[in-house]
């Protein structure tokens, strides 16, 4: 049997860029980026911690470990298993 693989989603109408999945993964899964979140009361709220969310931008790395699931304050951040076949 391969290693698990996970699907690593974030909620961008609840990142607010406190980039505390980016400080605590230990693969470097995220990564932050300006926001493309185009409603402007959340832009305006991005806005205050510099316009930028966390993207998982290398999400072949996750290792399931939900250290950022329960890092995330604004609980935006879900992982889940993908199935095969
Ligand atoms: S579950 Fe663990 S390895 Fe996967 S993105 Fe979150 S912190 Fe990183």
């Amino acid at each position: 049997m391969g290693q698990p693989t996970w699907q690593v989603l974030v909620d961008f109408h609840a990142c607010e860029g406190k980039r505390a999945c980016v400080d605590i993964c230990p693969t470097d899964v995220f990564e932050m980026q300006p926001t493309t979140v185009r409603n402007p009361l959340f832009r305006l709220k991005i806005k205050i911690h510099g316009g930028l969310q966390a993207v998982p931008v290398n999400a072949e790395a996750c290792i399931g470990c939900m250290e950022c699931v329960k890092a995330c304050p604004e609980l935006a951040v879900a992982v889940d298993p993908v199935r095969v076949g």
